[in-house]
């Protein structure tokens, strides 16, 4: 024991704090200099360049042993680093579905960094601004001001969080406790061929499987057709199995088509079913008065999911779900043991327990950057920004509408753009072949990122704006270079892609 105490001397203790805590200051300052002025300019860079060979040598040595300092960590990090993201921040990024980030959004994330709490529960400020947050997003998207919610890290997760839920409460059985085993027939869930893949795995994740989702027909337009949704359950609940679910895409993914969410909360009702809404960037129409009248009827949803980093431009990661039945919520995330147990006045006592409202139990404060985005600007600035990436894509959809060797692929209801390159005497898999080059020469020059999807079976470009930063110059930049390249590749090769 004696010598115990006598190892105890505060002075030879370590710390990970800063010996130098001005040197930090210093370091700190440098490096939000830094970042500030490396997106003040990132429209003078490539949307995107691959890391290079000798870069890429940087990231196959062990971990350090010994301290090589913060300053030498952070000359790596410009070094190897910094100038090979994915390409999201750039005005001429339209690659999947992503959001630019702002400046402030950054800069919060450092503030939340910073404090470096655990969200997960009791009486403390992040757990209050995740509250407003939702209670913000329930009145922005429609919903009753008792529903509740949660922030995740995305919309797949958020997708995860209502189907599951819906599960629990439409299964008529306790999952939770005998898993599916004890249902003895199988649940099955709907939603249109558009579907996100997310969708799938969630019900894989689930335990029903990717086979439990019946996918329904769409229209030309890519809504869902409700008279085979009908037909659909029709047939399931003839052959016994229980229809649980239907899943409306606000904003589907290949081409931003809005199922109609009237009439599917109709034939929920009709059924019993639960209607869940994957809205990950469509439900952000409810930011603009114009856009609204997209997604008529959300708010009859039992549980919408919706991403903040894509069209609130929140950095990664963040998205949110809303249910609409709160203990439904809870119970299905309600968690017990005696560590856990709290009395009713204490640090551990919160407006609500996150913990016990999806996955995580230890989570990041990701409330912060949206709540101070939504401050900076304002949910009308905010809702303005979501219509003018509307309006470019109708722009780019008029530019490809005009040149006879662009062909636009799908409608445009929102801010997706299907099309294509195309050219007299080019059989279909030629066009494929062509336009699929087409791209690879636009990533590899680094002028623009569009990315590719299938509509009816033709491979196409799609660009999806979800950017703050682009211009409607970008656009005109973009078709001209896809016709640019479609030519080049035409003379050639005029025989490879030819039929
Ligand atoms: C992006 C997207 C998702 C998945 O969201 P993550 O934030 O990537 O997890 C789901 N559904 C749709 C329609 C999407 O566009």
């Amino acid at each position: 024991m004696d010598n115990i105490l006598k190892l105890h001397v505060d002075k030879d203790l370590e710390t990970l704090d800063p010996d130098d805590w001005e040197g930090m200051k210093d370091l700190g300052h440098r490096m939000v200099d830094d970042m500030l002025d490396y997106l003040r300019t990132v429209r003078s860079r490539p949307v995107f360049q691959p890391v290079p060979n000798d870069r890429r040598d940087f990231f196959r040595s062990g971990p350090p042993t010994k301290p090589q300092g913060a300053e030498a960590a952070y000359e790596d990090f410009r070094e190897a680093v910094r100038d090979y993201p994915i390409g999201n921040i750039h005005p001429r990024f339209w690659g999947w579905v992503m959001g630019t980030g702002t400046p402030f959004g950054m800069l919060a994330e450092m503030l939340a960094a910073g404090m470096n709490t655990n969200a997960g529960f009791g009486n403390q400020a992040a757990v209050h601004v995740e509250t407003q947050v939702i209670n913000w997003l329930k009145d922005i998207i429609g919903f009753p001001a008792e529903a509740s919610g949660i922030l995740v890290t995305g919309c797949t997760v958020a997708n995860l969080i209502g189907l599951t839920v819906a599960r629990n409460l439409k299964s008529g059985i306790d999952v939770r406790t005998e898993g599916l085993q004890s249902l003895g027939r199988s649940m099955t869930m709907y939603g249109s061929v558009e579907t996100h893949s997310s969708v799938q795995r969630a019900l894989e994740m689930l335990g029903l499987g990717s086979d439990a989702f019946r996918a329904v027909p769409v229209h030309d337009d890519f809504t869902i057709r409700i008279d085979e949704l009908e037909k659909m359950i029709a047939v399931d609940v003839a052959e016994g199995a229980l229809p649980i679910c239907v899943i409306a895409n606000a904003g589907t993914v290949n081409s931003g088509a809005f199922d109609d969410m009237q009439q599917m909360a109709d034939v929920c009702d009709k059924h019993d079913l639960w209607l869940h809404v994957d809205g990950a960037f469509g439900a952000l129409s409810a930011l603009s008065p114009r856009l609204a009248p997209n997604i008529d009827g959300i708010g009859r949803a039992d549980s919408v999911a919706f991403d903040l980093h894509k069209w609130l431009h929140a950095p990664y990661d963040v998205g949110g779900v809303l249910i609409r039945d709160a203990s439904s919520h809870h119970d299905s995330f309600r968690m017990s043991g005696d560590y856990l147990s709290h009395f009713d006045s204490d640090l551990a006592t919160g407006p609500i327990n996150f913990m016990e409202h999806g996955v995580q139990m230890s989570r990041s404060f990701r409330a912060l950057k949206v709540w101070m985005t939504i401050k900076e600007h304002g949910t009308e600035k905010l809702g303005r920004l979501v219509e003018q990436n509307v309006d470019q894509a109708q722009y780019l959809a008029a530019l490809v509408d005009r040149e006879p060797e662009l062909e636009l692929m799908a409608p445009v209801p929102l801010n997706i753009v299907c099309f294509r390159y195309t050219s007299p005497g080019l059989d279909e898999q030629a066009l494929d072949d062509l336009n699929l080059t087409i791209l690879q020469r636009l990533h590899d020059s680094g002028v623009a990122v569009p990315t590719h999807t299938r509509i009816s079976g033709h491979f196409v470009l799609r660009a999806a704006i979800a950017n703050h930063r682009t211009r409607f110059e970008d656009l005109g930049l973009l078709a001209n270079e896809v016709i640019y390249w479609g030519r080049k590749l035409r003379r050639e090769s005029p025989r490879q892609h030819t039929s």
